[in-house]
């Protein structure tokens, strides 16, 4: 099985490292990641500029490996390693794992869900891997570990090609992870806030403040679930449809009059 693997935090993240060293015995293991952290950035792709390729050399001793860096954003070295850098297709593309939870609505914002996302448009099986940070730094040994816990599982279950799949990890700790729910993402909003900040012309100027929470949201969620110490796992479409309203309007559609000039 040929795997790529991408992230957002950067080529020298830890999670990605750590990600690397949990399925690197399923198969060819390709690194292809973003030379700087990209957290946030989306699906964003770069239109007006070159993506410079490098090859890196990262770990040590035994568990030291090449990977490719790309100046571009997450959704670029997905794309760019599919269609151009590597030699034969790929079987699988997994991203992660993120310093950070994607969950909820944060899922539009993550670099890391779009680089698995990137993959499903290009019709391949991908998945996303995110850990929630506590108050301590992530353990991210143990969570690739079940990273690939829930890795074998989806593959025992079948991923096939243009699936992708959303996984996130607890804050972990001596009774966490607390078992694993397959549940829906929550469309609760982000209750965040911008700070007026001094800026050298005097112009007027915000940041965003680092903390944020969710809304409260209703029924089992991968919000809810995740922040209760569960593994989440959350299937996602790449298809925004909203069929019932498709099939509304389109009802309605047959009552509209001519187009304009028509
Ligand atoms: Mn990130």
């Amino acid at each position: 099985m040929r795997i790529l693997l991408s992230n957002d935090d950067g080529i020298l993240a830890p999670g990605l490292a750590a990600l690397y060293r949990a399925v690197v015995d399923l198969g060819e293991v390709v690194v292809v990641a973003p030379s700087h952290p990209q957290s946030a950035a989306g699906h964003a792709i770069t239109l007006r500029s070159p993506l410079t390729v490098q090859q890196v050399g990262l770990g040590a001793g035994r568990e030291a490996f090449t990977a490719l860096s790309v100046d571009g954003r997450p959704a670029d070295c997905v794309r760019l390693a599919v269609r151009k850098l590597l030699p034969a297709p790929v079987d699988l593309v997994l991203a992660g794992i993120n310093a950070g939870a994607n969950v909820g609505i944060n899922i539009f914002y993550s670099g890391t869900v779009a680089a698995a996302a990137e993959a499903a448009m290009l019709r391949l099986p991908a998945v996303a891997f995110s850990a929630d940070v506590g108050a301590q730094e992530v353990d991210f040994d143990r969570a690739a570990g079940l990273c690939r816990w829930v890795l074998d599982r989806l593959l025992a279950c079948g991923l096939h090609p243009g699936q992708l799949v959303n996984v996130n990890i607890p804050v972990l700790g001596p009774d966490r992870p607390r078992g694993v729910r397959v549940v829906p993402q929550s469309t609760a909003g982000v209750e965040d806030s911008y700070h007026r900040q001094e800026h050298p012309q005097g112009l007027e100027s915000y940041r965003l403040g680092d903390s944020f929470s969710f809304a409260p949201a209703e029924g089992l969620t991968d919000v809810a679930c995740l922040e209760e110490g569960y593994v989440t796992i959350t299937p996602l479409k790449v298809d925004l449809t909203d069929p019932p309203r498709l099939d509304k309007l389109a009802e309605a559609q047959k009552t509209w009059p001519a187009l304009p000039g028509q």
